[in-house]
């Protein structure tokens, strides 16, 4: 009953064929079935399409992780809305901007934050939803009659969400994602990462990212694959689950933070098959160091809101430490410089092109046209490299990129280099404003154990790195500023080093 409706006729083939089939484990709360959860999204599709959701119209969600949460991802879909997940951290006049731009016909927002989102959300229909399933919209949704659902018809292109970008450089913009781009792209990492009824994925991300919503949570359904549903990073939570898993999906930070725990072991992840890791570089030595412990080698892949999922290291065969392997299939891949195709092996920025790329930004036709080319390949503004073998290598942000003195500075070469020395941690290069050299380049470092000091990193890049590589300043810091995807955030960074050459 869910033959018109492109995506969610995919994403519903598990609770179809067996609704008795184990969807979420969650610690200390009740199983939930397949035939649960999608009974659930049904009951949320009627109580959005009572509140009045027109097909295409938008739902925006700041909302706490809940299967209640998910079953409203799957419940717009089915109603034929446009899903608008926003981050739970942004503050009212974040939010104030993203109900503006979107003009959302629902919202549903957290019970603590109903008056001030009240006062944001116009003519759109308020609901709540809280952390503990809670809230009008459970009310509604609980309302709702079970069986006898038809999905409202949508075709491939249609509008599925609407993810806002973490903009960091200028205004976030929406990036308009197809039934058709989420539908192919879990179907291509179900099938790449070798996903099946047998898995138990670990899903401890948040759902208002890419990461979360689309990789963890579509290529669960597509598989038939359980998942244990955490609200948030829990190593505890994590630990425990893991004898009984088979995967887990997470960001750098978890990685690191699990290996902190003596708790980790091989013992422990000997029934684990696969540990990825995306949405922010991994370091080579939480590779090494996570291979060591556990005897499994971390698969990195990389994408983006944009573009879903681009590349990945593969299944079989090896994965390289410090790349994020081959472009996925079906995926094209290419680096250019400002345009002009470019030496093989040599940095550019990297274009992507394939089903995965979005329809183009919310509302915003010019910037569109400024990175999504008419013959389909997007302009990623991430810098990178293939190797002879194929392999892919992020080196940067565009924008993060270096120019002093008129030369470019990669802040990953420099950044790896320092990452290697005794006494540091990890840390993080950027450029500032200088009189002479135009950009100076400044090395923020993390110390560890013992620790370090300036002349010493200072000396032993000295004889590593060329002269215009090597920081004019290295500052040290406690922990890098990271947002909760573990990207390390370099614009706040460069605003607290502005003012160090004026
Ligand atoms: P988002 O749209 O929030 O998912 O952020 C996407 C950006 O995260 C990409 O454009 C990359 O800059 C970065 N990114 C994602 N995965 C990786 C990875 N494996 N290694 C390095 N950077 C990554």
């Amino acid at each position: 009953m869910y033959d018109e409706n492109y995506l969610a006729s995919r994403l519903s083939r598990h609770a179809a064929l067996t609704p008795e089939k184990l969807f979420a484990r969650r610690p200390g709360q009740d199983d939930v079935s397949y035939g649960a959860l999608f009974d659930g999204a049904e009951r949320m599709a009627r109580a959005l399409i009572d509140a009045g959701l027109q097909p295409g119209d938008r739902v925006a969600v700041q909302v706490a992780k809940s299967l209640t949460a998910l079953e409203l991802y799957i419940g717009t879909v089915l109603a034929g809305g446009i899903f608008l997940p926003l981050n739970t951290a942004y503050t009212g006049p974040e939010v104030a901007y993203f109900l503006g731009d979107a003009t959302p016909a629902v919202v549903v927002c957290d019970p603590a934050r109903e008056a001030e989102i009240a006062a944001l959300a116009g003519a759109a229909r308020l609901f709540t939803l809280g952390a503990d399933g809670t809230g009008t919209l459970a009310q509604a949704q609980a309302t709702q009659p079970s069986g006898d659902f038809h999905a409202v018809p949508r075709d491939a292109s249609d509008l599925a969400a609407i993810l806002y970008t973490s903009g960091t450089t200028g205004r976030s913009k929406g990036a308009m994602l197809s039934h058709a781009n989420l539908a192919s792209n879990s179907e291509t990492l179900r099938d790449y990462w070798r996903f099946t009824r047998d898995d138990v994925l670990i899903h401890a991300l948040p759902i208002f990212h890419t990461h979360g919503l689309f990789v963890a949570t579509n290529v669960a359904l597509l598989s038939g694959a359980a998942v244990v549903f955490l609200a948030g990073f829990d190593a505890d939570a994590i630990l425990e689950a893991m004898p009984e898993a088979t995967s887990l999906m997470g960001v750098p930070t978890f990685y690191t933070r699990l290996l902190d725990d003596p708790r980790l072991d091989r013992t422990r992840a000997a029934n684990m098959r696969l540990f990825i890791s995306g949405s922010a570089p991994m370091l080579v030595d939480t590779h090494k160091a996570w291979e060591e412990r556990t005897g499994h080698t971390i698969l990195e892949r990389y994408g983006m809101t944009e573009t879903n999922m681009s590349t990945s290291n593969p299944y079989e065969g090896e994965r390289r430490t410090g790349t994020v392997g081959f472009p996925l299939p079906g995926v094209e891949l290419r680096i250019r410089d400002e345009g002009r195709d470019i030496p093989q092996g040599e940095i550019g920025v990297i274009e992507v092109r394939g089903p995965n790329v979005f329809q183009g930004y919310w509302q915003m036709p010019e910037k569109t046209a400024e990175e999504l080319g008419a013959d389909g390949w997007f302009i990623t503004g991430d810098l990178g490299f293939v190797d002879a073998e194929g392999y892919v290598t992020i080196v940067g942000r565009a924008k993060d990129l270096v120019i002093s003195g008129g030369f470019n500075v990669y802040p990953k070469e420099v950044e790896e280099v320092i990452d290697d020395l005794p006494g540091v941690k990890e840390s993080a290069v950027i450029g500032v404003p200088h009189p002479d050299f135009g950009e100076a380049v400044v090395a923020v470092v993390v110390p560890e154990g013992a620790g370090t000091d300036a002349p010493t990193i200072a000396a032993a890049l000295n004889e590593r790195l060329a002269k215009f590589k090597q920081p004019k300043h290295i500052a040290f810091i406690d922990a890098l500023p990271r947002n909760t995807m573990g990207k390390v955030q370099k614009k706040a960074l460069r605003d607290d080093f502005a003012k160090l050459f004026a």
